[in-house]
């Protein structure tokens, strides 16, 4: 039986936006009507290009922004109904830049055991022994504990932030690029660090991530987004074999190999990402598709299931997309 830890349903954010000089606001659907289940024990990764709305879904998947409508579930309870402590114990996040997500002006010790004292810890021996377990843990020397940030280096701090994010025990962690601001040799590290940590600990993550490098290696199952919309989302492995949606696969295509033989590659994607104030009518991938077609500027596309998960494209859609097939 599945294990339901945090789901999402029909979830939608829109921001109101200043559309210029005397034209007031324009509503801009960050989050755009987007249902999800993550299972215990999954890493769920959030791709796309900037601006999809992946940050702003984790953001109301952390409980830090409410949703416009729709409705965000922990462990089958809204997340509304839940105590913004009780589900800052349960739901932690890893942010992208160790270097401005750690307070310069405190120490690692203080740092990590910081959740330990806002949830009301009393005991200050605690801390001290509960921040030690957890520098052991994240592989870092319990003699930097009385330490600054200054005097560490990028994958030490991020080693800081996982151990301040794991040291009340959460269920799920929302991990926020968690390699982008960090030298290549140690992004592995860092990655095999995050692996390790959730056998060992059962968590479950959602990864947010534009390297799909970083996505292969570590996420069970992808959620790719599009423009506030998950347009498909399949496991890992299939994705990366047999993607179906053209903008997983132009996604794909776009990423440089290590050999300088196969040159620069064609991404397809011609036209610009879209203004997300004014989408483009029906898909609102259709002006960069490859693969478009007449009815594809009027007629906005239905989830179809794909073995099991699903893509939003007339492609596979027997009635709108007349049941042709992706070459
Ligand atoms: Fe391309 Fe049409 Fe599919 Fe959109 S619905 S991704 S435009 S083929």
């Amino acid at each position: 039986m599945s294990d339901i830890v945090i789901s999402a349903k029909d979830v939608t954010r829109t921001f109101m936006i200043s559309a210029g000089a005397f034209r007031g606001k324009k509503p801009l659907h960050a989050v755009n009507g987007i249902s999800l289940e993550v299972e215990r024990g999954d890493v769920l990764a959030l791709v796309g290009e900037s601006g999809c709305g992946k940050t702003t879904l984790a953001k109301m998947l952390l409980g830090l922004l409410p949703p416009s409508q729709g409705t965000i579930k922990f462990g089958g309870e809204p997340v509304s109904d839940i105590d913004r402590l009780k589900l800052a114990g349960l739901v932690q996040p890893i942010f992208q830049d160790p270097y401005s997500s750690l307070n310069p002006r405190k120490s690692i010790g203080s740092i990590i055991t910081l959740p330990l004292r806002v949830q009301g810890d009393p005991n200050p021996e605690t801390w001290r022994r509960r921040g030690e377990e957890m520098m052991e843990m994240v592989g870092l020397p319990a003699r930097l504990f009385n330490n600054f940030p200054n005097q560490l280096s990028g994958g030490q701090r991020q080693r800081v932030a996982i151990a301040r994010a794991l040291i009340n025990n959460p269920e799920v962690v929302i991990c926020d690029e968690p390699t982008s601001a960090l030298d290549v040799s140690v992004q592995s590290q860092i990655l095999n660090l995050l692996q390790d940590l959730r056998k060992e600990l059962n968590l479950t993550y959602i990864v947010i991530s534009h390297n799909l490098a970083v996505v292969e290696h570590i996420a069970t199952k992808v959620a790719v987004m599009y423009l506030g919309r998950i347009v498909e989302q399949k496991d890992v492995e299939s994705l990366f074999a047999a993607p179906e949606h053209p903008y997983t696969r132009a996604l794909l295509d776009s990423v440089l190999t290590p050999d300088p033989s196969m040159g620069v590659p064609d991404t397809q994607l011609g036209a610009a990402y879209p203004n997300p104030v004014n989408p483009p009518s029906g898909c609102t991938f259709h002006p960069r598709c490859a693969k478009v077609m007449d009815h594809c500027s009027a007629v906005a596309p239905k989830a179809i299931p794909r073995d099991g998960d699903f893509a939003e494209c007339h492609l596979y859609d027997e009635n709108e997309g007349k049941g042709r097939q992706a070459s």
